[in-house]
């Protein structure tokens, strides 16, 4: 019993959350243990030759491979893919490699689809990381990136059009911190009439908000550092890619080589965060509709960014493509920065921490904190002002964050 779905399609998300993934333990644990082992052992000098060749499966070597990292894997992958049917109309199946963080991921994304002379198209406001890594490291290898406004379906043809050397399609939606969406479905059709790759930071919305695949995107990415792990306890990262061959062969073989594996005590903590993901969600994301439309009608604040009020640039996009609008969100107060840090200042149960998708709400500054790294002027031009605060909103009782806002912008 690899992986439940594939026994039987579950109806429910949330079943999923829960069951998919495991396999019954030989020694009747009830959840799998945390295979502390960084090496397996061979029966015989040939068993180790076949596990080596692939002609018998098991695990070889930590690096290679752990049956926590399997556990989460396969937990991510039905995630991902629960509910998709593939072109044939059989449910869709995916390949999930967990990573030491969200960057060792996309480390491996951009090694595997990218080659000297490649470019990569994408937006503005990424995570401030990826930015880093796209614009500060890639283009020493000899991969640029071209950063353009999204919305538009033409003018990205266009860009696709007269550019062969772009060869992968890189979308964040919601975007980091300004919430800013782009079409999944608009912007994932034109990869494929170019015939280029594209892949989606699922981060801000988790699988049970949105599925990239449901679009046919190629490969979806998670910092599961965030809300798959829901709870802060470990960082960790995961790439699935729908092209299975490839994932167990090209992919996976430079995930080795590039050392960016995960260890087997945060994929446990990973796999069993991932059990409440469905409740913590929607907890989330109600208690974020009621902290924005307070934001939103408070004197002190002067705008709010969160893709569930209409008021936002891409409500419609989010709307079509999210199945509840997140819990992230952003705003600026009236009197600018210093206002800023005297709101932050005074909170007493939001938390002070970068970091999102935990149980207890966090509250940041981009400007100088995840996007300290990001030059000024790109920066202001993607909405990241001095001013803005960015808010994780969590799974307390709403009344406790309403009245700690409330005191703390009085
Ligand atoms: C945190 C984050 C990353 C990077 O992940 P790490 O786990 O910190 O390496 C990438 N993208 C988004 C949207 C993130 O929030």
């Amino acid at each position: 019993m690899e992986n439940v779905q594939k026994d039987k399609p579950l109806k429910g998300f949330g079943t999923a959350c829960i069951h998919s993934g495991h396999v019954p333990d030989p020694n009747y644990a009830h959840l799998t243990p945390i295979y502390a082992s960084s090496t397996y052992v061979f029966d015989t000098a040939e068993q180790g030759m076949n596990r080596f060749s692939g002609k018998e499966k098991g695990y070889i070597y930590s690096r290679w491979g752990n049956p926590s990292f399997t556990e989460a894997e396969n937990k991510i992958a039905a995630l991902e893919t629960f509910g998709i049917k593939d072109e044939s109309g059989n449910p869709l199946e995916a390949k999930a490699i967990l990573h030491a963080s969200g960057m060792a991921a996309l480390t491996t994304l951009f090694i595997s689809s990218l080659k000297q002379g490649d470019k990569v198209l994408t937006h503005a406001s990424l995570y401030g990381g990826t930015d880093e890594l796209l614009q500060k490291i890639f283009p020493s290898l000899g991969i640029e990136t071209v950063i353009m406004d999204m919305h538009d379906p033409g003018q990205v043809e266009d860009t696709l059009k007269k550019d062969p050397s772009i060869r992968l399609m890189y979308l964040e939606t919601p975007a980091n911190p300004t919430l800013r969406c782009v079409d999944l479905e608009a912007n994932i059709h034109l990869a494929k009439k170019y015939h280029i790759l594209s892949a989606v930071d699922n981060t801000f919305a988790s699988p049970y908000l949105q599925q990239p695949f449901r679009y046919g995107a190629d490969y979806v990415f998670h910092s599961t550092t965030k809300f798959l792990n829901g709870h802060g306890t470990a960082v960790g990262g995961v790439l699935i890619g729908r092209d299975i061959k490839k994932m167990n062969e090209n992919i996976i073989k430079i995930h080795r080589l590039l050392g960016g594996n995960s260890n087997p005590f945060d994929a446990y903590l990973l796999s069993n965060g991932i059990k409440t993901l469905e409740v913590r969600m929607e907890r989330h994301c109600s208690n974020a509709m009621k902290v924005a439309d307070f934001l939103e009608k408070h004197p002190a604040i002067s705008k709010v960014n969160y893709p569930g009020l209409s008021s936002h640039p891409d409500h419609a996009i989010a709307q079509k493509q999210m199945k509840h609008p997140g819990s992230m969100m952003s705003f600026e107060l009236k009197d600018g920065l210093e206002a800023g840090k005297k709101f932050i200042d005074k909170l007493k149960i939001c938390v002070r921490a970068v970091s999102l998708g935990t149980c207890d709400t966090l509250v940041s500054h981009p400007a100088s904190m995840t996007h300290y790294g990001v030059p000024k002027a790109q920066r202001e031009k993607a909405g990241i002002t001095d001013g803005l605060i960015r808010m994780s909103v969590g799974i307390e009782n709403v009344e406790d964050l309403l009245e700690d806002l409330e005191q703390a912008l009085e």
